[in-house]
């Protein structure tokens, strides 16, 4: 599932080459995603020239010149990749919206778990996909006063806290296990008794793993590819996420993954108490 690092690399991938291209013409292919595209959907974007390409949380936004926003969710599958018009489509690819100058954005996304819609600059903070986020772990406003705030009182695992998208924005189980490792906290630790010095350690390596992650273009597993279609390089730089029996990189000791909910953890039984 792309967390913030791969929707981050997207976003810096299509930036360069969409910004100042008018969109011609949409194909919906398939409108069942997770929310089904809206009828609209096509005549929100035709006709309208790419302002800009942001991100909040993990969701790409695209704003068009007319004020709107085309928001995108890549789901647990989802890929938005730019390719030349004459390149074959897929299966799976369910919309396409064609720039000037013979380039287009495909959607594709295998498990339809995605989702696709236009709105506007001004009611963007009031859909309830956004109004509910966390601050952006990039951004100041995520730091250790604030995440141990949000640790006191909260009987969860401080690793499902992580992933909560209202205590902050954009991780998944990914990174929240990888920060885990290196902040030297077990997963499944119980939020509220973590010390003020461990929620600082994971407070201050949260933007350090994300922008290293970033730098790598993000985690490729099976589905993950960037705007140009291409596999992310984190993956190598995993200290536990998926390494269930082998050797942790730091001491040697085997990595164990645990069931909390319906997602894994893991840790390292050595370096994290
Ligand atoms: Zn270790």
């Amino acid at each position: 599932m792309p967390e913030l690092p791969e929707v981050e690399t997207i976003c810096r991938g299509l930036r360069s080459r969409i910004v100042g291209r008018r969109i011609v013409g949409v194909d919906v292919l398939e409108p069942r995603l997770r929310t089904r595209v809206g009828e609209d959907f096509a005549s929100a974007l035709t006709g309208k020239t790419i302002a800009a390409v942001s991100r909040r949380a993990k969701y790409i936004l695209i704003d068009l010149d007319d004020g709107s926003v085309w928001m995108t969710h890549l789901g647990m599958s989802g890929k938005l990749i730019w390719v030349n018009a004459g390149r074959r489509r897929e299966k799976h690819d369910h919309i396409i919206v064609k720039l000037d100058g013979g380039n287009e954005l495909r959607y594709h996304d295998p498990r339809r778990f995605g989702l696709s819609l236009v709105t506007t600059r001004a009611e963007l903070g009031s859909l309830p996909h956004i109004k509910t986020l966390g601050p952006e772990p990039l951004d100041g406003e995520f730091n250790a006063d604030y995440l141990y705030g949000a640790t006191r009182g909260s009987r969860r695992k401080i690793r499902d806290l992580l992933i909560d998208q209202t205590t902050v924005a954009g991780l998944g189980n990914i990174y929240a296990n990888e920060i885990l490792f290196h902040a030297g906290v077990r997963p499944t630790a119980r939020a509220w008794k973590l010390r003020r010095s461990e929620v600082e350690r994971v407070a201050k390596l949260t933007p350090k793993i994300l922008r290293e992650a970033i730098r790598w273009c993000g985690t490729s597993f099976s589905d993950y590819r960037d705007a140009d279609n291409q596999y992310g390089n984190f993956q190598k730089h995993l200290r536990v996420y998926d390494r269930e029996r082998e050797k942790c990189r730091a001491c040697g000791a085997s990595i164990k993954r645990v069931a909390v909910g319906n997602r894994s953890a893991f840790y390292c039984p050595r370096c994290q108490k």
